[in-house]
């Protein structure tokens, strides 16, 4: 991690829907192999956020850049061309139910980089089952969603993430859809992703996992950043009195 170069600085985003103002202005930063994590509570903008980022929503005002890559910013009127400058550069998972029902398992997470990418099919199709085998579903590889568990799935979802070969993995609430039982497998394979390094932006509800697994803790309440550090400090010995208390009521 190198604080001087940030792989994503984020700067004053804005986003209203209609007459709410879901963003006031956020700011961060992500370093190459930082897992950071985005807690507080429901109606945040924590899933806008994060949606910003990846060109999912088209934000009203502040900048998006991407080390290399060129700095998006966001003013009336810029439309499609922005969202694919930022989907070439990050892949998110989603909270679940995702996956394309009638496509097998092999063909969900190969569809994109063969059709999309245009990479060769025998390239993808050999990358895609070797990253299946690395999240223990090698043998799903020819199944159809609806026969897999919701953790399957959403293994399943991460694989196609990473089939995109992004510089930023984006979670939005990867286990909330999940019964209890499964939310531990999709939490393993994200901790030892990022022990393999990869950078990550997680919205998560689960703060025992994000004091595990992240670096930095960003804790957003009314659509702005209160308080963001190490992810010790915050979740531990937060700083402000709000974050204190959204901390204290789920640790
Ligand atoms: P969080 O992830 O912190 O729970 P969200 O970003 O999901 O917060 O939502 C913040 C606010 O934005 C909520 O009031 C929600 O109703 C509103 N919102 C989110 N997406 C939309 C949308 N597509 N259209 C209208 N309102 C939205």
């Amino acid at each position: 991690m190198s604080p001087s170069n940030p792989l994503l600085s984020v700067t004053g985003l804005q986003k209203a829907f209609g007459e709410n103002q879901v963003l006031k202005g956020i700011d961060f930063t992500v370093h190459s192999g930082e897992v950071v994590a985005l807690i507080g509570p429901s109606g945040s903008g924590k899933t806008t956020a994060l949606r910003c980022l990846n060109g999912l929503e088209i934000a009203d005002a502040g900048t998006v850049g991407f080390t290399g890559g060129p700095e998006v910013s966001f003013s009336a009127g810029l439309k499609p061309k922005t969202a694919q400058i930022l989907r070439s550069r990050s892949a998110m998972v989603f909270q679940g139910h995702h996956l394309f029902p009638h496509l097998t398992v092999l063909q969900n997470v190969s569809i994109g980089p063969i059709e999309v990418q245009k990479r060769p099919k025998d390239q993808v199709l050999a990358e895609a089952k070797k990253l299946l085998a690395r999240v223990g579903l090698e043998a799903k590889a020819d199944a159809y969603p609806n026969s897999l568990s919701g953790g399957q799935q959403q293994r399943v979802g991460i694989v196609r993430a990473l089939m995109q070969q992004p510089d930023l993995l984006l979670f939005d609430e990867p286990t909330s859809a999940l019964d209890p039982e499964l939310v531990g497998e999709v939490l393993t394979v994200i901790k030892e992703l990022a022990q393999e390094g990869w950078s990550m932006v997680l919205v998560t509800h689960e703060l025992a996992f994000a004091r595990d697994v992240a670096d930095t803790v960003v804790f957003m309440d009314g659509g702005v950043v209160v308080e963001t550090g190490p992810a010790s400090q915050v979740l531990s010995t937060p700083a402000n009195t709000r974050t204190q208390a959204f901390v204290q009521r789920l640790l």
